[in-house]
């Protein structure tokens, strides 16, 4: 063989050979430099400092089948800087078009000019990749990199243009909680940035923030869809793996400390199991011995929690750091939900969720013309000696004209009383019915069996539950009930009553608005029945949540409203068609 021809068959293996599947972590260890402008730190960037970056990073490497990424995170754990390495990678060595948005177009440069611009020009094989001077050039450009074989957008999430025409492999949207939860007129800022990377096979997405308020929350909401992975470490002493938690004077394990007066003077870490000290030296052997565990491993959305008790010594704050922190921040509120979203990157639970009944009462209407209702729907509670049935007209944005309160006496092991309930029902026509069917549950089923429009529905609680279930996850689970012969719909009980309690705050009609007719069914006993719960905050272990508490013995009036609302979205919500008029209250009435 001749030389000529050795070196051929050289360059043509070498061409064939699979390319080594670099993962993003031995990529950012190879070649991402740090120059101090970043986080303080110079040289080379190594993942073994953080180690819990490792994974959540390596979830974009070539041969990852990741798809969703979800980082809820404290402040200063270095989530920035792997989505740098994220962004280093994908230009160096998996080139693809991707987009990177900021809330806003502000956010997006001061990201820009302190996170990635180093890696622009001080990398040297993005620099070199970008050929020397025009790194430059692109260190100056706030909107777009081109770079061989992709593009790099950089955007606002407050502005529609931003989601507008581009189509991605990849974004990544960066503190999630400070997007407008609505984008202009366009709806939601994740499915819009979603929707940008419709065009291709394997979209990779991610979003990362501190979250904000449960329930409004961006990422929380996200993070409740995910197989939510929390670090665990081994206690140095038993071997437990456990995720850590924040601990203080009452709870049995966690960040304990020791005080003077006011001073306090050390702070140490009690294990879940053997309950031994565990101090703050002996963090880089609890992180490097640490793994992610899933607490709901079937799912295929990766949620990474990230709390500033892992914070390496010397990259964020200590654990005496936060103590002193806690100090301070548990003397009000506010202050404590700062030190709860940005130290420990949980959502903070507002306490005591409740409304005053007789404010409602003051705001009834007489409906002599109501605009027609684009869609009438009803919630029926089923109590042992009688059937409770509340009829809502809603129009566009949700706004909900409450139309009556019926109560059909007898007993509901009957017949009968379904037959007078069906006859008083009929009056309203209503386009959907929903019925609680957590009692007298065969009757439910077949009086629904009836009825085209009617769904028998059940209640679960739980913060992370929808109102309804999306389309899919309805149809999979009601392919596997129909087998059995039972059609039932999970309604999110929790959320349906957070919704109800924010909406009868607004004030002023609109969108989301209730109104309540002057008529003798509301009553006192009506509004204390419809604002009988309240939201109290409840410690589990040492993470708050939130749960719905009954006040008063009876709440029928509150759980008809919830299947009203549950038959409207299980409908299919209210139609896109235009208002048709006005119309008075017994028009209505007569269907
Ligand atoms: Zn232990």
């Amino acid at each position: 063989m001749s030389d000529k021809l050795a070196h051929c068959l050289t360059v043509a293996w070498g061409a064939m050979a699979p390319r080594k599947a670099l993962s993003v972590t031995e990529w950012a260890d190879g070649h991402r430099v740090l120059t101090g402008k970043q986080s303080g730190e110079r040289g080379p960037w190594r993942t073994r400092r953080t180690p819990f970056l490792e994974e959540i990073q390596d979830c974009f490497s070539t041969n990852s089948r990741v798809q969703d990424v979800v980082v809820m995170k404290s402040s200063q754990v270095g989530i920035t800087e792997a989505t740098v390495n994220v962004i280093g990678y994908i230009m160096d060595h998996a080139p693809t078009p991707m987009m990177v948005l900021m809330p806003t177009i502000d956010a997006r440069d001061s990201w820009k000019a302190q996170k990635l611009n180093p890696l622009l020009t001080d990398t040297p094989a993005i620099r070199d990749l970008l050929g020397g001077n025009r790194s430059r050039d692109a260190a100056n450009r706030q909107d777009m990199i081109d770079f061989p074989g992709g593009v790099l957008f950089l955007s606002g999430g407050n502005s529609p243009n931003s989601y507008a025409q581009r189509s991605v492999r990849i974004v990544i949207m960066d503190d999630l909680d400070r997007f407008p939860p609505e984008v202009g007129s366009e709806g939601d800022p994740v499915k819009l940035a979603a929707g940008r990377t419709k065009a291709f096979a394997r979209p990779r997405r991610m979003l990362v923030s501190t979250p904000t308020v449960a329930g409004e929350s961006l990422i929380q909401r996200e993070w409740l869809k995910s197989d939510q992975r929390r670090y665990h470490v081994p206690c140095p002493h038993c071997g437990e793996l456990q995720p850590l938690e924040w601990g203080g004077p009452e709870a049995a394990h966690g960040v304990k400390w020791s005080k003077v007066e006011d001073n306090i003077l050390s702070a140490w870490y009690v294990c879940r199991a053997c309950r031994r000290e565990i101090s703050e030296h002996q963090k880089p052997a609890l992180l490097s011995g640490g793994r992610w565990i899933a607490t709901h491993p079937e799912r295929h959305i990766r949620g990474y929690h990230l709390t500033a008790l892992l914070a390496p010594v010397g990259l964020g704050p200590s654990w005496l750091d936060l103590a002193r922190e806690w100090q301070d921040a548990i003397k009000s509120p506010g202050t404590l939900r700062t030190f709860v979203n940005t130290h420990l990157g949980e959502p903070w639970v507002e306490q005591g969720d409740e409304i005053e009944p007789t404010g409602l009462l003051a705001r009834l209407e007489d409906y002599e013309e109501m605009p027609r209702p684009l869609i009438k729907t009803a919630g029926a509670d089923v109590q042992k000696d009688r059937i409770e049935c509340t009829i809502i007209g809603w129009q566009s944005g949700e706004e909900a004209w409450v139309m009556d309160h019926i109560i059909v006496p007898g007993d509901t092991a009957q017949p009968e009383t379904w037959a007078r309930f069906l006859e008083e029902l009929s009056h309203y026509a209503p386009d959907a019915l929903a019925v609680d069917s957590g009692y007298n549950t065969t009757m439910v089923y077949e009086f629904v069996s009836k009825l085209r429009y009617a769904y028998a529905v059940k209640g679960v609680p739980g913060p992370g539950r929808p109102l309804v279930e999306d389309e899919r996850a309805r149809r999979q689970r009601l392919r596997r009930q129909r087998k059995k012969g039972i059609t039932v719909h999970m309604v999110g009980v929790d959320q349906a009553k957070a919704l109800l309690f924010s909406r009868l705050k607004i004030i002023k009609p609109g969108a989301g608005y209730v109104h309540f007719p002057n008529d003798p069914s509301f009553d006192d006993e009506y509004f204390a029945q419809l604002t009988a719960e309240k939201l109290v905050t409840k410690i589990r272990g040492t993470r708050p949540y939130a749960e719905w508490v009954q006040s008063r013995p009876r709440n029928e009036a509150l759980d008809c409203f919830v299947y009203a609302h549950a038959a409207l979205r299980l409908h299919g919500g209210v139609p896109l068609t235009a208002s048709a008029g006005k119309i008075s209250l017994d028009e209505w009435s007569r269907g």
